[in-house]
């Protein structure tokens, strides 16, 4: 794949700012580890998104002249047939990061993250509200709150955006995404077609989502809240907090709890069961706190923190037989070192 002239045509549309190349992924993940990504693409809004994924879609290698359906090269191109997009472009959208790891050698391919412009939130008194793919969960709750809406309280600690949290249906303390969400509205992998999908169309499991297989991009989401008592509200979420800032390690990098629960269990039982709290690799460690987490120390990884979770899943797995499973989604290359 020809990613200068990818490169050029996107930096030609959306601007400097909205295209990085060799992107330190550490800035954009917060487990603050981990390699570079060849793109980072940034659109600001719809019409940057949708040509972004067009241009993704169709920058194979061109059989004539080696570009891509609109390189501006041979011109031939513009019959579908000398097209023959062996090489398409690996990417992966993402959110605020905070489930995501890129491995030490690098993505070889183009990350895109959605920019300011699905950055909002309306919150409506009828227990309506309507947000943005980018928009942090927390910035939802504090509408909710404003509003004086009640249901979101669960969500105001997670640290994730509005499409990051649909992916992974994220929860916490009892609720989750699935109960509060109407609808989401995404657009297709390739960024031709866009559509309204209703919660029971998006497959909302624990911690799995329909996302997963169709590829589709959140860009923004429908809740229904409840209108309730403001003070109560903020009660709940000062209590949900203090709760998180007392039980887990919210101080050091992290991307929260490691592993998913495996049914009848609880992974950090598990972990503190096996003696492994406080175990280390690296800058990456167990967190004494709270053993399902893996936290950065400092100039942890990745690969420091994919060995730990090795270490842990086969002691685990050892002593227990049951195989934890990374909650945390690990792309690109092993280190190169
Ligand atoms: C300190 C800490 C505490 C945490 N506590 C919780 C918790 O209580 N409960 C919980 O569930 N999680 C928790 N997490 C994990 C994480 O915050 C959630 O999984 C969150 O939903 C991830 O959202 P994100 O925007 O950061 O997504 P990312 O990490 O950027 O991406 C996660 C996945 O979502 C996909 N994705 C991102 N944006 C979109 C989009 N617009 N459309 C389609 N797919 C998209 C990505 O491709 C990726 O596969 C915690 C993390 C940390 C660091």
């Amino acid at each position: 794949m020809n990613y200068d002239r990818l490169k050029m045509m996107l930096l030609d549309r959306l601007g400097p700012d909205a295209v990085i190349e060799n992107a330190d992924m550490r800035d954009y993940t917060s487990f603050r580890a981990g390699g570079k990504a060849k793109l980072l693409v940034i659109p600001e809004d719809m019409e940057e998104l949708r040509y972004t994924l067009y241009m993704l879609g169709r920058a194979g290698d061109c059989s004539e002249c080696g570009g891509c359906l609109s390189c501006g090269g041979c011109g031939g191109c513009e019959g579908a047939d000398v097209v023959k997009n062996e090489d398409p472009v690996e990417y992966m959208i993402i959110g605020n990061g905070s489930n995501v790891l890129v491995r030490d050698g690098g993505f070889d391919g183009v990350i895109v993250r959605l920019g300011d412009g699905f950055d909002y939130v309306r919150a409506e008194a009828d227990g309506t509200v309507v947000a943005g793919g980018a928009t942090l969960l927390s910035s939802v709750a504090a509408a909710a709150l404003k509003a004086g809406l009640t249901g979101f309280e669960f969500a105001s600690g997670i640290p994730g955006s509005v499409g990051g949290a649909c992916f992974m249906n994220a929860g916490a303390y009892g609720g989750e995404m699935k109960d509060v969400l109407v609808n989401v509205t995404v657009i297709s992998k390739d960024g031709t077609i866009e559509r309204l999908l209703p919660v029971s169309e998006l497959e909302l499991g624990y911690r799995t989502s329909v996302f997963e297989k169709s590829g589709d991009i959140v860009v923004k989401a429908e809740y229904r809240l409840s209108p309730g008592d403001k003070t109560e509200i903020e009660k709940k979420m000062r209590e949900l907090r203090q709760k998180r800032n007392e039980k887990q390690p919210v101080n050091l990098p992290s991307a929260g709890s490691f592993f998913k629960r495996p049914e009848g269990h609880f992974a950090g039982a598990l972990i503190e069961g096996a003696g492994l709290k406080g175990l280390s690799v690296g800058g990456a460690r167990v967190s004494p706190l709270h053993a399902g987490f893996i936290v950065n120390e400092g100039g942890a990884t990745c690969t420091d923190i994919e060995s730990l979770m090795r270490l842990v899943q086969n002691t685990v797995e050892k002593e227990t037989g049951v195989r934890l499973e990374p909650e945390v989604r690990i792309i690109g290359k092993g280190n190169k070192n």
